[in-house]
C-alpha cells in the first residue's frame, strides 16, 4: 500500500488538474484485474472519475468512493519516520482512503469473497471545491445499494455530518456626506443591523451533530470615514446540524425584513443521512462537509451510506499532513469488514 500511496501522492492532483493521477489509479486498477472506466464530468472535459469494477457488471451492491483531487500547495511525499508515519500532500485527505479501498477490494477478490456485481469503487474529482465530480457520478444512471465514503474519520464510523447553508448577502445604500447623513443611508449600517440579528437567531441542536453554528465569513463595504456607504456584501455560512429547511426560512426570513439587501445561495445542502452502527466499529463525530450530499438518487430507504477513512481531519489541508502506514492497514481491513457487512445484511426499510 505504501508503494502506490507514495505514487499517487507525488503526482500533483490540485482540484481541476486530477487527469495525472486518475489515469495512472486506472492503470493500477486494470493491472490489478479489475474493468476501469475513466469518466469525463462533462463532454470534452479533462477531468475524469475513474470508475472499477468486477467482470462485465457495472451496477454493484456496494460502492467504495473517495476523491483524488486534493487542496494546494502540492507537497510531496516522504517519509516513513520511525513511527511509520508518511507525510505529503493527500496522504490522509484522501489519497490514503483510496489505496486501503483498492487494498481491501484486491483482498476480497483474492478470498473470492466478492464476484462481479458485488463491489465497485469509484474515484471522483473535484471534491475540495464544488464536488464537480460527485455531481457528475450521480448522473450516471448507477445505483449502488450500499456507499462507503473515504474521508479522514481516523478509522471510526462517522455518526454524520453537517449540512450547509452558504449565503451572499448585498446591502445598497444611498451615499452622500458623513456631516449629512439625513441626505442618505448607509449600507454598511444595514449589513451590520442585519448581522446582528442573524447572529441572534436561535438555531437548533441535533442530540448526535451538536449545535448548529453561524460563520460570518467576510464583511466588506463602504468607501471612505467621510461618506455613507454606498454598498456592502458579507458571506454568511451556517452549518446545519438538524431541521435543515427551518433554518432555511428563518435566515432568509430574516433577510427579506430588509429590502435593500439581496442575496444569493452560494451553497446549501442538509445534513445527509448516514448509518453509524456496524458491529466492531468506533464512531466519531465529524465537523467537516463532503460530497455525499452531491450524490443524488441515493437517499431513502434500500440505501445506505458510510463515512470512514484513515488519518484526521485536524492534519488535513496542513504543511504537515501525514497518515500513519498502520492506519492505512486498519482502514483496508475497515472498509473489508464493511463491504461483508453490507453483503450480509440488508437495510432496514
Ligand atoms: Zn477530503
Amino acid at each position: 500500500m505504501d508503494l502506490l500511496l507514495h505514487d499517487l501522492v507525488n503526482i500533483e492532483s490540485l482540484t481541476g488538474n486530477e487527469g495525472r493521477v486518475a489515469a495512472h489509479l486506472a492503470d493500477v486498477l486494470r493491472a490489478r484485474g479489475f474493468t476501469v472506466e475513466l469518466l469525463p464530468i462533462a463532454p470534452e472535459s479533462p477531468r475524469a472519475n475513474v470508475y472499477a469494477y468486477l467482470g462485465d457488471k457495472r451496477p454493484a451492491r456496494c460502492l467504495l468512493t473517495t476523491h483524488i483531487d486534493t487542496v494546494p500547495p502540492f507537497i510531496p511525499f516522504s517519509g516513513p519516520d520511525a513511527e511509520g508515519k508518511v507525510y505529503g500532500r493527500g496522504t490522509c485527505d484522501a489519497k490514503g482512503a483510496a489505496v486501503a479501498m483498492i487494498s481491501a477490494a484486491e483482498r476480497l477478490v483474492a478470498a473470492e469473497q466478492v464476484k462481479a456485481g458485488d463491489l465497485a469503487l469509484l474515484f471522483v474529482v473535484g471534491e475540495e471545491v464544488d464536488g464537480a465530480g460527485m455531481k457528475a457520478a450521480s448522473e450516471l444512471g448507477l445505483r449502488w445499494e450500499n456507499i462507503v465514503f473515504g474521508e479522514p474519520t481516523e478509522s471510526r464510523l462517522a455518526l454524520g455530518h453537517k449540512g450547509i447553508l452558504l449565503l451572499r448577502l448585498q446591502a445598497k445604500g444611498h451615499a452622500c456626506h458623513s456631516g449629512y447623513p439625513h441626505l442618505g443611508h448607509s449600507a454598511n449600517h444595514t449589513m451590520v443591523i442585519m448581522l446582528s440579528d442573524i447572529l441572534k437567531l436561535e438555531f437548533p441542536t441535533d442530540p448526535l451533530l451538536g449545535p448548529s453554528s453561524v460563520n460570518l465569513g467576510t464583511i466588506s463595504g463602504g468607501e471612505a470615514p467621510n461618506i455613507l456607504s454606498p454598498s456592502a456584501t458579507a458571506t454568511v455560512s451556517i452549518r446545519v446540524s438538524c431541521e435543515f429547511d427551518a433554518v432555511k426560512r428563518a435566515t432568509l426570513g430574516l433577510v427579506a425584513q430588509h429590502p435593500e439587501v439581496s442575496y444569493e445561495i452560494v451553497a446549501e445542502y442538509p445534513p445527509p443521512n448516514i448509518q453509524s452502527a456496524v458491529p466492531g466499529f468506533d464512531t466519531i463525530n465529524v465537523g467537516f462537509g463532503t460530497d455525499i450530499p452531491f450524490l443524488k438518487y441515493h437517499d431513502g430507504p434500500g440505501v445506505r451510506k458510510y463515512l470512514y477513512g484513515p488519518g484526521s481531519i485536524f492534519l488535513a489541508h496542513t504543511s504537515n499532513e501525514h497518515v500513519a502506514l498502520a492506519d492505512l492497514e486498519t482502514c483496508a481491513k475497515g472498509y473489508m469488514q464493511l463491504v461483508l457487512h453490507c453483503m450480509s445484511t440488508s437495510p432496514t426499510p
